[in-house]
Parts: C-alpha cells; sequence; structure tokens
C-alpha cells in the first residue's frame, strides 16, 4: 500500500492492566498478516525520561531495542508479534517530551514566546508520533495510562488535534475499556465503558472502535447496548475476550472481524490475512507432549511482569521443544547451604536471569555450585553468567574469595569488574570508564557482535554460526587476567567481543548443559522462532528429566 500513511491510536479505559499493548501488538499482527507495514510506539505519561532506572516491581521489566534504549515492556510485546525493529523513536514519555521542549527554550528555538503546553508540548509529541510514519502503511500508537489521569491529557489532546492535522479518514481511535460480569446480577456490566467513552468524548475524542475486554463472548444486544451509549457503530463494537495464551489474541481479534473494521474505516485495501502461522502456533501450545520444570532463581519472584522476556523466551523454546515449561520461581535470598539442594531437588534445568544489586547473590552462586556440581543444565543471564564466574574462581579455581566487584569493591579477585577500557563496537572507538561514573550514563546497552570460535561449544552448536549479535543491558565486564587460570581448570570461552576483549559467553567443559552469557538472549526470542539459547537450554533440560526419570 502506498500513499499516505495511517493512524491508530489505542487509549485504556475504567482500568489498568487491560492488556493495551497487547492489544495493539496483536491489531499490529492483524495488519501485518494484511500484506501491510507497519509499526508501532507507545507514548507513556510518566515523568522519567525513560524507564531505564525504575524498579522492575513497580514498572515491570525493562526492555531493550537493538539501539541500546531502554524502553517500556510493551515494546517487547511489540516485537514478539510483529515483524519490526524499535528503538529511541518509538517509547516516549513525559519526561523526554519536556526535556526537549525546554532544551529548545534554552536555545532560544521559541523567539520569546510563552511556551506552553498547547501548543508547544502537544506540537512535540504529534512530531514524535509523525517522525516513525515515514515508509510505513500504518503507525499503531498506545497511549498508556487510563483514561481520566491527568498525566495523559496533553497526549489525548495531541491525538485529538491529529485528525485534523492528517486528515480524518487517516486515523482511527481504538478505545480498550473493561466490561465485568456480576455474578450476583448475572450479567455482564457496561457502565464502566460508558462513563470511559463520556469522559473522552469530554476531550474532544471520539472513540471509533470499542474493544470489550470481557471473559465471554458479548452477546448481540449487549454490543448494541454499548453501541448505542457510545455512539458507536455495532459491528464496532469488538469482544476482547480473556484468553489463556496471548498469542490467541490476533485469532480472537479476527474472529470477531477487527481487521476487517479497521481496514474499513482507514479506506485501505488489502487481501484477506494470512493467519496461518499463527494457528499452527496455536495448535502447538494447545497439544504439548511433554512437561519440563525449570527453576528461575532471582530476585524479583513476585511478579511474573519483572521478568516478562524471559517467561516468553523460556515458552517459546518449551513451545519449540514440545514442552510446557513449568516455571518454578526461587527467591535467592532464601537459600542457604542447607536447604539449596531441597529447593532445587524438582529443578529439570536451573536459570540465574539478569539482575542489580546485593540481595541474594550469595544464593544465587549456591543454586549455580548445585547446577555445576549436580550436573544440571543451567543458563545464567548477564549477573547469572557472571556469577558463574565468581563460583568457578571460588569453588573450581581457588580463589576463595572471588568476588564480582559490584558486591565487593576491594575484593582480592575481582573476575567482574568495571572495565577500564575497551574497545567499542558501536562507536568504533576506545571506551573508558571509572568507578565514579554516572550511573545510568555507563552501561554496556543494546546489540554489540560476538564471535564464536570454538565450534564444539554448545554456543556454536545452538547457534550455528560464527558471527551474532545480542543485546546488553549491564555495567560490569569478565576481567581477562583470570581467563588463562579458570581455563585451565575446565572453564570455556565460547563467546568474544570482535576484537577478543570482552568476554560473551563462558560454559564448562564436561558438563551436560552449563552456559552463561554476559547479554540478554530473552529480548530476541519470538514465538515463532525460539532463541537458540533457550532453545538448547530447555531440551539439556528435557534430556535430564528423562534420565532422572527412567
Ligand atoms: N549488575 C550486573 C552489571 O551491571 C548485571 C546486570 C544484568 O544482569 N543486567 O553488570
Amino acid at each position: 500500500m502506498a500513499g499516505k500513511p495511517k493512524f491508530i491510536f489505542v487509549t485504556g479505559g475504567v482500568l489498568s492492566s487491560l492488556g493495551k499493548g497487547l492489544a495493539s501488538a496483536a491489531i499490529g499482527a492483524l495488519l501485518e498478516s494484511r500484506g501491510l507495514t507497519i509499526t508501532l510506539l507507545k507514548l507513556d505519561p510518566y515523568i522519567n525520561v525513560d524507564p531505564g532506572t525504575m524498579n522492575p516491581f513497580q514498572h515491570g521489566e525493562v526492555y531493550v531495542t537493538d539501539d541500546g534504549t531502554e524502553t517500556d515492556l510493551d515494546l517487547g510485546h511489540y516485537e514478539r508479534f510483529v515483524n519490526v525493529r524499535l528503538g529511541a523513536d518509538h517509547n516516549f514519555t513525559t519526561g523526554k517530551i519536556y526535556d526537549s521542549v525546554i532544551q529548545k527554550e534554552r536555545r532560544g528555538d521559541y523567539l520569546g514566546g510563552t511556551v506552553q503546553v498547547i501548543p508547544h508540548i502537544t506540537d512535540e509529541i504529534k512530531q514524535n508520533i509523525l517522525q516513525t510514519a515515514q515508509g510505513v502503511d500504518v503507525v499503531i500508537v498506545e497511549i498508556g495510562g487510563t483514561i481520566g489521569d491527568i498525566e495523559s491529557l496533553p497526549f489525548l489532546e495531541a491525538i485529538r488535534q491529529f485528525r485534523f492535522d492528517v486528515g480524518e479518514e487517516n486515523v482511527l481511535y481504538v478505545l480498550l475499556t473493561f466490561v465485568p460480569y456480576i455474578p450476583t446480577a448475572g450479567e455482564v456490566k457496561t457502565k464502566p465503558t460508558q462513563h470511559s467513552v463520556k469522559e473522552l468524548r469530554s476531550i474532544g475524542i471520539q472513540p471509533d472502535i470499542i474493544l470489550c475486554r470481557t471473559d465471554r463472548f458479548l452477546s448481540k444486544e449487549i454490543k448494541a447496548k454499548i453501541a448505542l451509549f457510545c455512539n458507536v457503530s455495532h459491528d464496532a463494537v469488538i469482544t476482547a475476550k480473556d484468553v489463556d495464551c496471548i498469542y490467541e489474541v490476533p485469532l480472537v481479534y479476527n474472529q470477531e472481524k477487527l481487521d476487517d473494521k479497521i481496514l474499513e474505516y482507514l479506506n485501505i485495501w488489502t487481501g484477506s490475512p494470512r493467519l496461518e502461522m499463527w494457528h499452527h502456533l496455536m495448535k502447538q501450545i494447545n497439544n504439548l507432549k511433554h512437561q519440563v520444570r525449570i527453576a528461575v532463581v532471582g530476585k524479583y519472584t513476585d511478579l511474573t511482569e519483572s521478568y516478562k522476556s524471559l517467561n516468553e523466551a523460556l515458552f517459546h523454546a518449551g513451545v519449540y521443544n514440545d514442552a510446557k515449561v513449568e516455571l518454578h520461581f526461587i527467591d535467592s535470598s532464601t537459600l542457604t547451604k542447607e536447604n539449596v539442594a531441597e529447593a532445587l531437588l524438582g529443578a529439570d534445568g536451573i536459570l540465574v536471569p539478569g539482575g542489580f544489586g546485593a540481595r541474594g547473590v550469595e544464593g544465587k552462586i549456591l543454586a549455580i555450585q548445585y547446577a555445576r556440581e549436580n550436573k544440571v543444565p543451567y543458563f545464567g543471564i548477564c549477573l547469572g553468567m557472571q556469577l558463574a564466574v565468581v563460583e568457578f574462581a571460588r569453588n573450581v579455581a581457588g580463589f576463595k574469595t572471588a568476588h564480582s566487584s559490584e558486591f565487593d569493591e576491594n575484593t582480592e579477585f575481582p573476575v567482574i569488574y568495571l572495565m577500564r577500557e575497551w574497545f567499542d563496537e558501536k562507536t568504533q572507538s576506545v571506551q573508558k570508564r571509572d568507578v565514579n561514573s554516572d550511573k545510568g550514563a555507563t552501561m554496556r546497552l543494546g546489540a554489540y557482535p560476538c564471535h564464536l570460535p570454538l565450534k564444539e561449544s554448545y554456543a556454536y552448536k545452538a547457534y550455528q554460526a560464527e558471527k551474532i549479535s545480542e543485546r546488553h543491558r549491564h555495567r560490569y565486564e569478565f576481567n581477562n587476567e583470570f581467563m588463562k587460570a579458570l581455563e585451565e581448570k575446565g572453564f570455556v570461552f565460547s563467546g568474544l567481543s570482535p576484537k577478543g576483549d570482552l568476554v560473551e559467553i563462558i560454559e564448562l567443559k564436561d558438563h551436560p548443559w552449563f552456559l552463561g552469557c554476559q547479554f540478554h538472549p530473552e529480548f530476541k526470542s519470538r514465538p515463532m522462532t525460539s532463541h537458540p539459547l533457550f532453545r538448547e537450554f530447555i531440551k539439556a533440560s528435557l534430556e535430564n528429566r528423562v534420565q532422572k526419570d527412567s
């Protein structure tokens, strides 16, 4: 489809956590299945400039894109559902918008004018949306927060104006609301939806399509009632029924003819959707033959949102291996020498994910030791790789007090440390930093190339390639001074930066599968193309289970 780009704005009413991110991603998937090129962006009303410094407990995972932007976890949904590569231009917050407007004001760009929310902030928002539209047919824009929040007002005002700027026929407003079933009344209630629409209309936006999140398919009568009270056509009221598996969402929307309606409103002509891959995926998911139990030893055990991409990557790898992955979250701060074996007894595979902060570090090291000694498949991601180095250095290579200088600044054996100087592939220049460097600014972030020189390594066997690229988010690195000593004891360095100065993957000899990587492979796993390392880890864990059973 050539011609002017179209814009779909997805807002949410009634309450948060209805799944606007997933809804936007699923709409993207449906449009892509019709041959359209699309992109997605998320506008977040909070004041942090980006979510990089936000606590995962509060905000869920920080998702990292190829270009090294620390973004909202919804961008993870987008990339998993749609063939798009997103980056800095695809997630902006109130903080980022104000930051840019204030910088312009300081530079004198506004020529002495009074800088105001309307038009300066709203113009900045609109411009940020417009700049992502180049070369795509449809831009899907998700507005964070809930209708009625004070913070989201400038964003809503901007998207209201947007329709006038680019033409009515090029803009569509989708509202996701909640239609609860009240057991004592024996019926679903539409009033919250009516109120959200009223609220949205008071800002000047009339939704075109209402997506009703609910636990059952809505009857014709209910849809007619919502249509009447909310001023939309009957077939623009769509049931967004709860599903067991998020990858079913595009199919449920398609069944409700949401894609037809969107195309009709935006006046786009395409062929019918090619949803075979999604149907095939769901068939696989619904018929998984095996089961495998993975212990995730980490810090954020209460909220699955904190490890969103990790959970998804494990799930994808399970589907690939025809296995349901049962996740067992273990709070590493509860692990002791005495209880570690009992805690991990039922685990077919053990994984230590990325993390920051000292809490629970010794517990993670105990879990790694258990995996190494008992030959349980182990996968260490970022911090999980660093601690595998610490464990091996201490317990095998004889550096009894080894540690990462993140947790013990004065350790005699800093096997993981802040590298002072290294060659940065991104900027093609030598980078320097010291302990006093500003927190946010010193991380190695985003995609970096990695070489896999050893054909016999688990890494090479998984990727089947000599050169790979993966996303990073960390400050500390392996200290090359210890390379030889660890190698002599059976440690394998199977992934290195192109110049060889940064260790990216480590493994163990004489172990069924023990691998740690300095990057975060979970960000690149997709439901239909599971990530090679996760795939191999789950495969080894399944083999371990079979062996235990026999
Ligand atoms: N805290 C470690 C570092 O900064 C690991 C970070 C991570 O696991 N993402 O290097």
